[in-house]
């Protein structure tokens, strides 16, 4: 892409630019070059998508599992054959580092393989005799048509937490990627369209605020997923629900790391610091408070401070580059004035990754890790989402304190522990107020094959994304009671 190419949207089978649309510019965020423009698509071309879904499902809810899930077994060959591609895009719109975009994609095609297994992942139940001569059973049926709106941080893994599993459980999808980071959707629908989804199973809308309402409000839409920030999360919850439509909403996080005395010192530093700084701290489990328990605090902080202080930050295309760019400038100040803030209310700043020029990349939009000590609890920089690389510092005593600290705070997408004391971490797991939790590990990311959990403001709604959740999710229960007396047949 070379800046010029008119992103398009994919719709009823084929690929087209919609009408009226503005366009904005898709950024590279560590270079600022233009990489492609894409529309901003109007309600009347999201009419246009959710009725060929609409039609498109009438006949695809008919086909038979094992044959749905044929074109997802191609699926993924595809994206292992465009794997290199596919992983370089990401790096290209998003800006993380080609190996984060490679373990980005792995995740992403984790989802196809284990969507394959729907012929056994849809099965009903029976229950014979519930009643003389009666039976009763519960057969899984698609819902219809899904929306899935996705956010910037994960272009390529996150439409893929919804989609093999909503096609391969007979529904027909809507996929609406971020528009800071849509090249990415773009190349996998291609491969999508190739894997040979019947016309209309799969389309995709690009746009930002209004394309999302514009599909929150269409009737023809019976589910929505979205990821993204939780306010926005909350929005789509409340205005798709009340159009009566299941929701799925998973927001933003403020993730804690509780450090006891005992860590292994090298392996926790390694993990806690990758953690809080890889993506340049945009996922929605990077460690954002890094909170030591009694004598830890005078352990891990130098090494902490060294860990930060060494990473080297980049172009992420280029060999040996540990964090790339954010996402975009405004995104850049923000971050800073959230430090700024932290400041003001008495942290303290043990490296500063503020005012960050990459020679030769002037034009991206970087920032070093940052590491504030002295965080005080119930602050705006305890409490909010940075979305940036930032770790801030806390002190507490005990385990039972770091628990409790855990659990004042509003969002519940990940808590992790570091020690060797398996009592400790057995409390942990138990008591902590979080949908993903860590043990020794830091950023704790569920396999295809378990739900991305997430509590509180981290998350709205009941079944999450992943594995058995997702069938669930895009299926509604159907329950059948049959009575089949004796006496009623002829007799052979
Ligand atoms: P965002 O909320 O700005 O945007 C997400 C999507 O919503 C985009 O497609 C965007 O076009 C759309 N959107 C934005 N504003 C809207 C509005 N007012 N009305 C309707 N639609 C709107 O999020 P982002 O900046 O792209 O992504 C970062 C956020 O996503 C972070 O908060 C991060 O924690 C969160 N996230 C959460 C998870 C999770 O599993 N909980 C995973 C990844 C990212």
């Amino acid at each position: 892409m070379d800046g010029t190419e008119r992103l398009a949207n994919f719709v009823k089978g084929g690929w087209s630019e919609p009408a009226g649309a503005d366009y904005l510019n898709v950024k590279n965020p560590a270079t600022g070059e233009i990489l492609a423009t894409v529309p901003l698509t109007p309600p009347e071309e999201v009419d246009r998508a959710a009725r060929s879904a609409a039609a498109a499902f009438a006949a695809w809810r008919r086909v038979p599992a094992p044959t749905r899930i044929q074109p997802l077994f191609k699926l993924k060959t595809l994206l292992e054959e465009h794997f290199e591609d596919l992983s370089r895009t990401i790096t290209l719109e998003n800006g993380k580092t080609l190996d984060d975009a490679r373990g980005e994609m792995r995740r992403a095609i984790e989802n196809v393989e284990v969507a394959c297994g729907i012929p056994t992942m849809m099965l009903g139940d029976f229950s014979e005799d519930v009643a003389p001569g009666v039976d009763e059973y519960m057969i899984r049926q698609p819902v219809g048509v899904a929306a899935i709106i996705c956010p910037f941080n994960f272009p390529a893994m996150i439409p893929f937490w919804y989609l093999p599993y909503a096609l391969a459980c007979g529904n027909a999808v809507i996929v609406k990627p971020s528009e800071r980071t849509p090249i990415t959707a773009h190349k996998l629908i291609r491969l999508v369209e190739e894997a040979g989804f019947p016309p209309g199973v799969v389309n995709l809308v690009n746009g930002a605020a209004s394309t999302v309402n514009a599909l929150l409000d269409h009737p023809a839409i019976q589910a929505v997923t979205f990821v993204g920030s939780t306010p926005v999360a909350r929005h789509i919850y409340s205005r798709a629900a009340a159009n009566g439509k299941r929701v799925q909403a998973q927001g933003g996080a403020k993730n804690p790391l509780i450090i006891l005395p005992d860590a292994d010192l090298e392996t926790t530093t390694n993990i806690v610091s990758d953690s809080a700084f890889g993506n340049a701290g945009q996922r929605c489990l990077a460690a954002s408070l890094a909170v030591t328990v009694g004598e830890a605090d005078r352990v891990f902080r130098p090494v902490l401070i060294e860990a930060a202080s060494t990473r080297v930050v980049g172009y992420g295309l280029e060999p040996g580059v540990q964090m790339g760019p954010v996402i975009t400038p405004e995104s850049r100040d923000r971050i800073r004035n959230l430090i700024n803030k932290g400041l003001d209310e008495g942290a303290e700043v043990l490296v500063d990754g503020r005012d960050t020029v990459i020679r030769g990349y002037e034009g991206g939009n970087f920032l070093r890790p940052t590491v504030l000590a002295g965080v005080k609890r119930g602050t705006v920089i305890s409490t909010t989402e940075v979305f940036g690389p930032v770790l801030g510092l806390m002190r507490v005593e005990t385990v039972e304190e770091a628990i409790e600290l855990v659990n004042s705070g509003e969002h519940g997408n990940m808590a992790c522990i570091f020690t060797s004391s398996g009592a400790a971490a057995r409390k942990f797991r138990s008591q902590a107020e979080a949908g993903n939790i860590g043990i020794n590990i830091g950023v704790a990311a569920p396999m295809a094959f378990f739900p991305f959990s997430g509590w509180k403001n981290s998350f709205f709604g009941t079944l999450h994304a992943q594995g058995k959740h997702a069938v669930e999710f895009f299926t509604q229960t159907k329950v059948v009671v049959e009575r089949w007396l004796e006496g009623w047949s002829r007799k052979f």
